[in-house]
């Protein structure tokens, strides 16, 4: 955890009296993913919690798969997952673990259950089962089933387990209470009939465990000391320690919950951005607009923005939504101070330098980094024809505009000075060309006559560069709250939130461009290289702008 002054969260100082008190010697935790999607920015804090406990009190971390729904998971998102903890800085202890792993202890105990007379094979179908379940008013009724005998119920079992009966023609409850105040202790579920296979354990079962049996028994396996989730599952904890308390299990683990991280103008539910995957709104889970980590990776936002906007929302029992700016200013300040500073024109307008030779090219030295000498320089050809932005010229401009005017001056960003003295344009009259003068003697010194440059642009050489085109992105959602109440968020999706640019010029050394870090083009932003573009197969360079240099959304 980055800052060792901060106040202890909730969680940090139930750790360190477990520890002082000498209840546990060594902490475990455990991220524990249901492969059923790509993991997204909510996680991110989830993941950051658990690892990161496990780094700051000297424990361990176990990465595992809850996969006890083999319909909605499968394996291209068990290998996402396991990326993207990688990616975000965390390594979990020993093997990866699947809660299928435990199918087989997981049975065992379920007949263990049958035999003390706390469970029983229900025939009753889903509808029934929400009739007899009652309300927070009203009591439950007794499932006509529910006083099989342990006999009856062990055979029964065994039929399921066998493929006899069809999905839904019945499941294994436990026996706790059908008035209990809290729903969750209503004989709840814990085997279900589904023929279906799964990606861990093929065809061997037709029944699996519900998340609620599986997942506290995971824990208790791995002897995870402090099993985190999220404030949705307060109500199961008396239900997690029923069955800590009724199993022969080999440790005893405790539930804490902390709030879920929301995030504004965005949506952050699997189910929600499958959806956005399936109906093609965007090109993929790793689209640079989702708010998924395989999406931010290719945006450019880095493993340790992420990081450090996580830990500024810190660990609370109280829900909210945090800002998307605050993820957005992590991103910038981890850019401005770790990105190298490069040079790309995304509109270009020629420029003709009348007074430079036009066979000349000279190697002007540029900082990659205005504040860092240790990370050096590089070299920008000057030639007599360049490109400068369209935006970055006027025939006639105002105090304001602090570019290139006809009869002003300004400084290319590493270069000469250069005064305009004409403007060219084609019958439309657009101008498509300046013709101008380097002023002598300027690179890296003002003029000798004393007239100063207005301002500073970028520029490329027109002879002298790389093609390029360029994505830049905005918020996928207009609405800064696009699920809240019930509303459809595919309302309020961004029809601008992509906006394509070719044929943009970058500088020479762009050739070859990094792929761990983004640039940031100056005056434009932070780009980072496509990663679905493969350049040895002849793929054209595209950058993916990951944000502005300032917030355009603040008023
Ligand atoms: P989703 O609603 O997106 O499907 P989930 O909670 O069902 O999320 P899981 O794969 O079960 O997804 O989550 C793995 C872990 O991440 C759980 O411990 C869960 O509590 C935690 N988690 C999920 N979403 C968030 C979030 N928004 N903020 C913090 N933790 C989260
Ligand atoms: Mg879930």
């Amino acid at each position: 955890m980055s800052d060792s002054n901060k106040p202890l969260n909730f969680i940090e100082k139930i750790i360190e009296d477990d520890l002082s008190s000498g209840k546990i010697t060594q902490i475990k935790t455990r991220f524990p993913p249901e492969p059923n999607g790509y993991l997204h920015i909510g996680h991110a804090k989830s993941i950051c919690l658990n690892f990161g406990l496990a780094q700051k009190y000297a424990g361990t971390c176990n990465l595992r798969f809850d996969d006890t729904n083999p319909e909605k998971e499968e394996m291209e998102y068990v290998d996402s997952i396991k990326e993207d903890v990688r990616w975000l800085g965390f390594q979990w202890e020993g093997d990866v673990h699947y809660t299928s792993d435990y199918f087989d202890q997981l049975y065992q105990w379920a007949l263990y259950l049958i035999k003390e007379g706390k469970a029983y094979v229900c025939d009753l179908n889903a509808e029934e089962m929400r009739e007899y379940r009652g309300n927070l008013k009203e009591p439950g009724k007794n499932s006509p089933y529910r006083d099989r005998s342990i006999e009856e119920n062990l055979t029964l079992f065994e039929k399921m387990r066998a493929g006899e009966f069809a999905d839904g023609a019945c499941s294994l409850r436990v026996k706790i209470d059908m008035a209990h105040p809290n729903m969750q202790m209503r004989d709840p579920v814990i085997y279900r009939i589904k023929h279906t296979p799964h990606h861990q354990t093929g065809d061997k079962w037709c029944i699996y465990p519900s998340y609620d049996y599986a997942h506290g028994q995971g824990d208790a396996i791995e002897g995870i000391t402090h099993s985190i989730c999220t404030l949705e599952f307060v109500e199961h904890r008396p239900l997690y320690e029923w069955f800590i308390e009724n199993l022969p299990v080999p440790s005893k683990p405790h539930q804490y919950e902390f709030s879920r991280l929301n995030v504004n103008y965005s949506v952050t539910s699997k189910r929600k951005l499958k959806q956005l995957v399936d109906e093609g709104v965007v090109s993929g889970w790793d689209d640079p607009r989702m708010p998924t980590i395989s999406g931010m990776r290719r945006r450019g936002y880095t493993p340790k923005s992420i990081r450090d906007f996580v830990d500024s929302t810190g660990v609370t029992k109280v829900d909210g939504v945090v800002d998307v700016s605050q993820l957005e200013f992590a991103v910038r300040e981890d850019l401005n101070e770790n990105a190298p500073r490069a040079m790309c024109v995304l509109d270009p307008l020629k420029v003709t330098v009348t007074n430079y030779p036009e066979d000349k090219l000279e190697e002007m030295t540029a900082p990659n980094h205005p504040q860092r000498e240790d990370m050096g320089n590089r070299s920008l050809p000057f030639t007599q024809t360049l490109f400068i932005d369209k935006a970055d010229f006027q025939e006639t401009g105002n105090k304001k505009y602090k570019r290139l005017v006809l009869g002003k001056r300004v400084r290319l960003r590493n270069a000469y000075i250069i005064e305009a003295d004409e403007a060219i344009k084609n019958d439309a009259g657009e101008i498509i060309e300046v013709k101008a003068r380097i002023i002598e003697n300027t690179v890296g010194k003002n003029p000798e006559d004393g007239i100063k440059a207005k301002g500073v642009i970028h520029w490329v050489s027109a002879t002298n560069n790389v093609d390029c085109d360029v994505n830049l992105y905005d918020r996928l959602f207009t609405d800064i709250a696009p699920d809240a109440g019930g509303k459809d968020f595919m309302e309020s999706v961004n029809p601008e939130s992509l906006q394509k640019i070719s044929g943009c010029k970058a500088e020479v050394n762009l050739a070859t461009p990094r792929s761990d870090i983004p640039y940031q083009f100056e005056r434009e932003g932070y780009f980072f290289l496509d990663s679905a573009i493969d350049l040895d197969a002849g793929d054209k360079l595209v950058f993916n702008r990951t944000i502005g240099l300032r917030d355009t959304w603040a008023k």
